[in-house]
């Protein structure tokens, strides 16, 4: 079932979005070559504690960090380590964070010092893409418009779009009804109504779009290790434009 979410509870993960953009920001700015996810993964914790919120990820589902920490070929679920970024090194950052019992997801892909060409493309067409979606997360659309508008940006420029991972309702847990797709025709699905709360995440390959679990259980892996991008924002359909939750 696809939750409606009242204005007392929007508030409510607005804070909850706030926490997690700005946790985000933390890390983001401290992303250098030299430094190690797990460094990134305390910077985070510490943030969201400070603000009476709580880490979201860590023990969902047995997870053990507070960010999802997600170099280069990672495509999501990496755990923060002693890996040490390199110039020229991408990292993904997955950030969830809970507060009066409602909670907020939000990721994004920077670079570490200078990137090449084509890296830089995957991140700036990765990141287009997730708000080419949100644009069609209005009142009225179905719910694969935004699928389908997101796989359409992304294969236009040459990228693929990972298949076996997608977005996902959010409001009193992290995951939620319905399944938010990147791929996909347009016009199915439920209609979108005011109220409901998408996490929207567009996870974007350079090559395949396969991927493949390494033996930890967790780290998703492109499948011809090739770099990988993550963007993500909690989103609420209003009578209006789509409000972005996960923002300062
Ligand atoms: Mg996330
Ligand atoms: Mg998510």
């Amino acid at each position: 079932m696809i939750t409606l979410k009242t204005d007392k509870e929007l508030a409510y993960m607005r804070d909850a979005g706030r926490v997690v953009a700005g946790a985000l920001k933390e890390v983001d700015s401290a992303v250098k070559p030299g430094v190690t996810t797990a460094e990134l993964d305390r910077l985070a914790e510490s943030f969201i504690i400070a603000r009476g919120a709580r880490p979201a990820f860590k023990g969902l589902y047995g997870f053990p960090s507070t960010i999802c920490a997600s170099p280069n070929e990672q495509v999501v679920h990496g755990i923060p380590s002693l890996r040490v970024l390199e110039n020229g090194d991408i990292i993904s950052i997955d950030v969830g964070a809970e507060i009066n019992g409602f909670f907020g997801d939000s990721a994004v892909t920077v670079p570490v010092g200078e990137v090449d060409d084509d890296t830089g493309l995957l991140l700036k067409v990765t990141e287009e893409s997730l708000y080419v979606g949100i644009t069609q997360a209005v009142e009225g659309n179905r719910l694969s418009d935004i699928s389908h508008a997101v796989q359409k940006h992304v294969e236009n420029n040459g990228f693929s779009v990972v298949r076996d991972y997608v977005g996902h309702g959010i409001g009193r847990s992290m995951h939620e009804e319905p399944q938010v797709p990147n791929f996909g025709r347009a016009g199915r699905g439920p209609r979108l109504q005011a109220g409901m709360t998408l996490a929207i995440e567009p996870m974007v390959n350079m090559g395949t779009h396969e991927v493949a679990t390494l033996p930890d259980n967790w780290t998703v892996v492109t499948k011809d290790m090739k770099k990988s991008a993550h963007f993500e924002h909690t989103v609420a359909i209003t009578e209006d434009k789509p409000e972005i939750l996960t923002r300062l």
